[in-house]
């Protein structure tokens, strides 16, 4: 059976760990290849060959670091078909899907293409009589990136394209569930010119990630993944000195007011809730809908369109399936308990995915789309990240109510209002306690060049992924005053023990 290794220094690299996990594919249930769990030792040497590469990344130019993300560019999109098989063969999404996702991680390479552009830095003229002020925005050192498994591209792509072309070294633990993303993302950069050891994988579980979080050649720890696991490493890596962003989990809610186009609105939550099988930190699980007309008229229309969705694997001849399986069978076991323990307590089950059978995949990890009426805040499908193809509707009798239900949840990651009302939408974005805020748009991710990130504890650390906040995460302001002889000549030369002024 294939073994997913690790890249060190510019190769695959042969693991000695006797530690391994599964990895299938969830549209047939099969083991296809098996991940190596690395020793802390062999995440050390990734480590050490990401610090030995530092100093002569960090002194290239800008515009020759730019140059490999552009070549990189162009090679994810002459790739384009075999990452996204790769991507739905280990992650189970469908094949259009699995295209979008490496597009988003694309584009966030192309904003590190504007890297010569975006670390100038400042400069000031005569702050003083001769004196000029300029910043450096330098690199930090060995970066790391810790990714989950629901966007195997797309997340390590929210962090090693801006983390390189700024002039750190990477060391990526992609997630054990959907590892061979990473290798391939390797390969790409090395075809690109990337000089051996600037980007290393490590495949592993904690014993890798405790490495990356204590070592201290480490500067810097990116991490996406569930809020439990966020909590712990940033206050791991915090407490070891380094500067760390931790994405955590979601329940994204959305305000459906009486006066929204329920047309558009219903195809836009049917997507936003089953797309990826609800597998997405930005995927909606939770309607809020301000009326019992509008909940009633909305679950109608939901109804009609759940009965012909087609569940079935990613990749197919023909024409394609609106949504694949889940990631691995005990995960299907969790959302099957889940939705159960929705009905145990008292919430209307409208459809259950339970159930479902896909005819020659008998054995794949499928769940089918389930609705929920009638939730309440107290149910714990309402307040846990169930991160399945499970919708649930909550009934509220005015837009305030709505507002504060949403403001009370402990995740603030994405939200969104359908609405025709404008002052209602200016409204709400100004009121709602979420990072992501979509006015008739479901899915609210920012575009590359704008930052990525939650509230509450949906996110730990000041600074979110990408756009201008990626490029402050990983470059550290040095700021320079400057002046020149013949400037002091024009004052006096007496020794000064005041604060200066200018
Ligand atoms: P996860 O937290 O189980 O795993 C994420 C990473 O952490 C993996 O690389 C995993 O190997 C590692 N990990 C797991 N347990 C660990 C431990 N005890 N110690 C150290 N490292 C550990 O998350 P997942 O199941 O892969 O991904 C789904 C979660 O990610 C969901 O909660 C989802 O909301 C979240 N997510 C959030 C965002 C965001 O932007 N906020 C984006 C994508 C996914």
């Amino acid at each position: 059976m294939e073994t997913v290794q690790n890249f060190i220094q510019g190769q695959i690299s042969e693991s000695h760990s006797q530690r391994f996990a599964p990895v299938f594919n969830p549209a047939t249930g099969e083991q296809t290849r098996q991940v190596v769990l690395s020793s802390a030792a062999e995440t050390a040497e990734a480590i050490a060959a990401a610090d030995k590469a530092f100093p002569a990344w960090a002194k290239t130019s800008p515009l020759k670091r730019a140059r490999v993300m552009f070549k990189f560019k162009a090679l994810l999109e002459q790739n384009m078909d075999e990452l996204a098989r790769l991507i739905s063969s280990e992650h189970g999404k469908v094949y259009s899907d699995a295209v979008g996702e490496v597009t988003r991680g694309l584009e966030v390479v192309e904003f590190a293409c504007g890297i010569p552009h975006l670390q100038k830095g400042e400069h000031s003229a005569n702050v003083g009589t001769g004196v000029d002020s300029h910043s450096l925005m330098q690199p930090l050192g060995v970066c790391a990136g810790i990714t989950p498994f629901n966007f195997p591209a797309m997340v390590p792509m929210w962090m090693f394209p801006i983390a390189l072309a700024t002039g750190n070294t990477f060391v990526l633990k992609p997630s054990e569930k959907d590892p061979s993303l990473g290798l391939v993302l390797a390969e790409l950069l090395k075809e690109a010119g990337l000089p051996d050891g600037v980007f290393n994988v490590v495949n592993g579980d904690k014993e890798a990630v405790d490495v990356l979080l204590t070592d201290p050649r480490v500067q810097a720890v990116s991490f996406v993944g569930s809020t439990p696991i966020a909590e712990y490493i940033y206050s791991t890596a915090s407490a070891h000195g380094k500067r760390c962003q931790a994405l955590g989990g979601a329940k994204n809610h959305c305000i459906l007011m009486p006066d929204a186009d329920l047309d558009m609105a219903t195809s836009a939550i049917m997507g936003a809730a089953y797309g990826a099988a609800g597998e997405r930190c930005m995927a909606l699980s939770v309607v809020v809908a301000v009326g019992d007309e509008t909940a009633d008229q909305l679950i109608g229309k939901l109804k009609s369109q759940i009965d012909v969705m087609k569940v079935g694997p990613g990749v197919v001849e023909g024409p394609e399936n609106d949504m694949g399986p889940v990631i691995s069978s005990q995960h299907k076991d969790k959302i099957c308990e889940y939705i159960t323990s929705g009905v145990e307590q008292g919430a209307s089950l409208v459809v259950d995915g339970r159930d479902i059978r896909i005819e020659g995949h008998e054995n794949g990890f499928f769940v089918g789309p389930t609705l929920f009426d009638n939730v309440s805040p107290e149910m714990t499908i309402y307040q846990e990240e169930i991160f399945g193809p499970v919708l649930a509707i909550v009934r509220v009798p005015d837009y305030q109510t709505g507002l504060e239900l949403i403001n009370r949840h402990e995740y603030g990651n994405g939200t969104a209002i359908f609405t025709r009302d404008g002052e209602t939408a200016r409204q709400f974005s100004e009121d709602v306690l979420a990072g992501m805020v979509g006015i008739n748009v479901p899915i609210p991710v920012p575009m590359a060049f704008h930052s990525f990130g939650g509230w509450k504890r949906s996110v730990f650390g000041p600074l979110n992924v990408h756009g201008n906040d990626g490029v402050r995460f990983y470059t550290r302001m040095k700021t320079v005053t400057s002046r020149w002889p013949a400037s002091v000549r024009l004052e006096q030369h007496s020794s000064s023990f005041v604060m200066p002024t200018m």
